[in-house]
């Protein structure tokens, strides 16, 4: 029986190893420099806090968009983050998940993630508005993010 208590907020569980390289999904990836456990916490959507009408007014103007909104006040906008989740990939079939916990966005491993794999996670609803073409590779591709 899960514990309904929340966990400590600045229990960190991670860093794990990460490492950004070129991606065969799109630009440059997020990929696990260790072999990772399943149902671990492996870090969060680091950035600058925003309001979300900020989110949406940067989401229409900037080419590459790496905003998460929390809620529907916040968002974190990751554009100036030199690391981290900035780059993790949309996958139709991913092998993490984000999971939004008080204003702030974890991600959490799926199953075991071997060295070397690409960490990806479903974007879900995106900014794009079904617009950009999915290029995950999976085989239940839903084809527009
Ligand atoms: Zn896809």
């Amino acid at each position: 029986m899960p514990s309904r208590q929340s966990p400590p907020s600045r229990l960190r569980t991670w860093p794990v190893k990460m490492i950004e390289k070129p991606s065969l999904i799109n630009g440059k990836g997020l990929f696990a420099a260790e072999p990772l456990p399943a149902r671990r916490k492996i870090g969060e959507f680091e950035g600058e806090v925003i309001s979300q009408r900020e989110a949406r007014r940067r989401a229409k103007t900037q080419r590459h968009i790496a905003i998460v909104e929390v809620n529907n006040k916040k968002a974190i906008d990751a554009a100036q983050q030199k690391h981290g989740f900035r780059f993790i990939n949309h996958s139709c079939t991913p092998n993490t998940f984000m999971r939004i916990f008080r204003e702030r966005a974890e991600f959490y491993t799926l199953r075991h993630i071997k060295k070397g794999e690409e960490l990806t996670c479903n974007y879900g609803e995106t900014h794009h508005e079904g617009t950009l073409r999915c290029t995950c590779r999976s085989q239940t591709c839903r084809q527009f993010l």
